[in-house]
């Protein structure tokens, strides 16, 4: 537990998960933080009266404004690692995108698939486990598709009534 606590300061939570990716089930390690914790809170607090005593030698209401810029300084900084790091790096696939844009997402995997397939070095790496597309899936999609078209469709209708 202590060590945890350690190892969370030092490295801002940066404690990694084994996972496997959702698309090409490679395994895989995710940063599981998405923002500050106590601990950061404490180290910019901790920081900033450092930088005080640097800057000013006695204490100085600007302190406030140090400890601010650490803080959100320290926020940008876990989450765009996490945003970062939840990006598949063999097959580009990004759940995050995915569940905001899934047409999208499949651009990026299918771009990133044709990158992999025209780099010599992915020869040596271990294939991907792509999954398969059977008749039934397709079918299955262009169903969902189809319904998500008319339900648009109604939708815009219901709006203009309105
Ligand atoms: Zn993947």
């Amino acid at each position: 537990m202590v060590d945890r606590l350690f190892s969370d300061f030092f490295t801002f939570g940066g404690s990694r998960k084994d996972c496997y990716c959702a698309f090409c089930r490679s395994p895989r390690k995710v940063y599981t933080k998405k923002g500050v914790n106590l601990w950061n809170l404490i180290a910019a607090g901790f920081g900033s009266l450092v930088l005080m005593y640097v800057f000013w030698q006695e204490f100085d209401p600007r302190v406030l404004f140090v400890f601010v810029v650490l803080l959100a300084a320290a926020e940008i900084f876990i989450h765009f690692r996490w945003r970062l790091n939840i990006v598949c790096k063999h097959c580009g696939f990004d759940p995050v995108l995915y569940l905001k844009n899934p047409q999208l997402a499949s651009e990026k995997v299918k771009a990133q698939l044709d990158i992999r397939k025209n780099n010599p070095a992915s020869l040596l790496s271990p294939p991907l486990q792509l999954p398969k597309v059977t008749r039934e899936k397709v079918e299955m999609a262009q169903k969902a598709e189809h319904a998500m078209a008319i339900r648009k469709k109604q939708s815009s209708l219901l709006s203009k009534q309105v």
